[in-house]
């Protein structure tokens, strides 16, 4: 079972409305070349299930239409982001199943980005603007006033390249100068009240080290880096609505032919969990989990740290769909995703979490028999088998027996007859207690005669439990994860407080001392199995040792 495999390419893709977009560019010859989409994460955190949206909305495109899909790194920020991210972000991309044609920086396009930026001065298009950042947002206007043009609006031609090439050099400190362009201070979009461009940053950059100390502001450095890649679509979410304009602007009167134009899509808001990066690095930093790939992060390092697989993944992103609209997705519809996938792929075991011992009375004392046990259902189209010891003493969860049971329970309980999976029918004999009154041990007989787990008379059984060979058992360390958060919405708390204050509590349970039925020691770490009537399970691989192996739910 590989982990990366190559996505099939679809047959009829799904049409949304992005897709019917690019359909219409292929047919109509639009861009002049074929459709060319990126994925432009900024490297300063792990990518999360939004990006996964994004990811196979930006690849499956490419895939489908026979066009090309870039991985960029959008790092134009020098304070926030890192080597680390760009390596956990690809090692992210490959393990979802995608292959970028292009690997790109933004920061590799400073140059460039320069030159368009000199280019826009000459044609009076641009100016340096001496204000603070602080009396620019000021000046902007309102919504309803227009702004206030900047004293230094209508510098030359010649002072403003005169400054810009000092501004480059670090002449100026950090704030003295920006660069920004020269559009409209009354327009009805905020955003095109002559933009900020360029700002002075003497800052160390990941990739740059020291060497650049004007730094782009994403809307100049992204739209353009599309037109640099020669990209068709430029697909966003919504919230970059309103820059539309100004990418439209920026593409134009850099002189690129056929330029990209922006498509914005719903984000993915999933309940119970978080979906930004600002909001999982405080979860990161505040210890509330291990690290990105905390198995109860929403992050693609998360999820394959819990036993998910890319497919999952991959299917939960078609069933979403990509719509014009936000809207939050139910967790339920990703936990269906993933069900769907495991069941048919992860063998079954057996594993008691919380055991209680069992004593087969009537089974000799030193025998064991090897009992055949199938690995997948009858439904699920996969086969294979192996064997379990059978023992004179076993473990059940205590979940399976009651002393005083209602009548509908089909499990242990004082008299009454189960069937062992795989194995014999046995009754429940007698109740061991230790002084404090608490049940330690069942004692029970077992009918050899019902080794195919039906008895020769027919009576019937109804109930059948899980168990282990005490003897034989694994002792393995289980995880149970569940939801990060209490509430389905983290950020619908009260005034005054903030989304940490949903956390759940109980979001990991550690379960020190489980039985397992020893196969499970078999497979290599990263093997994925369902313990029977318990969950899906896989294989720790990082906290695993030799001596003892973890399972995270
Ligand atoms: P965050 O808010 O988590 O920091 P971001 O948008 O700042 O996310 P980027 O690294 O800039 O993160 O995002 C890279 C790409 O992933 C962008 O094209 C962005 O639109 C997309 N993306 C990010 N979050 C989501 C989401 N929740 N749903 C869909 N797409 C998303
Ligand atoms: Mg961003």
């Amino acid at each position: 079972m590989s982990d990366t495999p190559t996505p099939e390419p679809s047959a009829s893709p799904r049409r949304d409305f992005i897709r019917e977009m690019v359909a219409d560019d292929v047919a109509t010859g639009r861009f002049g070349r074929a459709p060319a989409t990126r994925f432009p994460p900024e490297p300063n955190g792990f990518l999360h299930m939004g990006h996964a949206k994004s990811i196979c909305l930006n690849f499956g495109i490419a895939q489908e239409f026979g066009g090309t899909c870039n991985l960029r790194f959008d790092d134009t920020n020098p304070a926030t982001e890192d080597i680390r991210y760009v390596e956990a972000i690809q090692r992210d991309v490959q393990w979802l199943g995608f292959q970028w044609d292009g690997l790109y920086y933004a920061s590799d396009y400073f140059e460039q980005l320069y030159d368009i930026a000199e280019m826009l001065v000459q044609k009076g298009k641009a100016y340096v603007d001496d204000q603070n950042e602080e009396q620019i947002r000021t000046n902007r206007g309102t919504v309803t006033s227009a702004g206030t043009p900047s004293p230094w609006r209508e510098r030359t031609v010649a002072e403003n390249l005169d400054l810009l090439r000092r501004m480059k050099v670090g002449e100026f400190p950090d704030g003295a100068k920006v660069l920004r362009a020269k559009i409209d201070m009354a327009h009805a979009n905020m955003i095109m009240r002559d933009p900020l461009l360029l700002r002075i940053r003497h800052a160390h950059h990941y990739r740059r080290g020291n060497d650049w100390c004007i730094y782009p502001l994403y809307d100049f450095a992204h739209g353009l880096s599309d037109a640099i890649e020669g990209i068709t679509r430029s697909l966003c979410t919504l919230e970059f609505k309103d820059a539309r304009e100004i990418y439209d602007w920026l593409v134009r009167e850099a002189g690129f032919e056929n330029p990209p134009t922006q498509i914005e899509f719903a984000r993915l808001e999933l309940d119970y969990t978080v979906l930004s990066k600002r909001k999982l690095l405080r979860l990161v930093n505040e210890g509330h989990v291990t690290g990105w790939d905390d198995p109860r992060m929403p992050t693609i390092a998360g999820l394959r740290r819990r036993g998910v697989r890319p497919e999952a993944i991959r299917a939960f992103a078609e069933v979403i769909g990509v719509a014009r609209k936000d809207a939050r997705v139910e967790i339920a519809t990703f936990e269906h995703a993933v069900r769907n996938d495991l069941n048919m792929e992860v063998p079954r075991r057996l594993c008691v979490l919380n055991p209680l011992k069992v004593v087969l009375t009537n089974y000799p004392e030193g025998q064991v028999e090897q009992l055949e046990a199938q690995d997948y259902p009858h439904d699920v189209p996969k086969t294979g088998s192996r064997t379990i010891p059978f023992s004179r003493e076993l473990y059940v969860d205590r979940d399976d027996f009651m002393e005083e049971p209602p009548k509908k329970f089909y499990r242990l309980a004082p008299g009454r007859e189960v069937r062992l999976r795989f194995g014999y029918l046995i009754t429940c004999q007698e109740v061991v207690k230790n002084e404090a009154g608490e049940v330690i041990e069942l004692r029970c007989t077992y009918d050899p005669a019902t080794r195919s787990g039906n008895a020769p008379d027919g009576r019937k059984v109804q109930g059948t439990i899980h168990w282990v060979s005490a003897a034989h058992a694994a002792d393995v360390e289980v995880r149970l994860y569940d939801r990060l958060f209490a509430q389905p919405d983290p950020d619908d708390v009260p005034e005054g407080r903030d989304f940490l204050s949903a956390l759940n509590p109980q979001s990991l349970v550690v379960i020190p001392h489980a039985k397992a039925e020893p196969s499970v020691l078999d497979a290599p770490l990263g093997s994925r199995y369902q313990f029977e009537r318990v969950g899906y399970f896989y294989a720790e691989p990082e906290d695993s040792t030799p001596e003892k192996r973890v399972f995270n739910r």
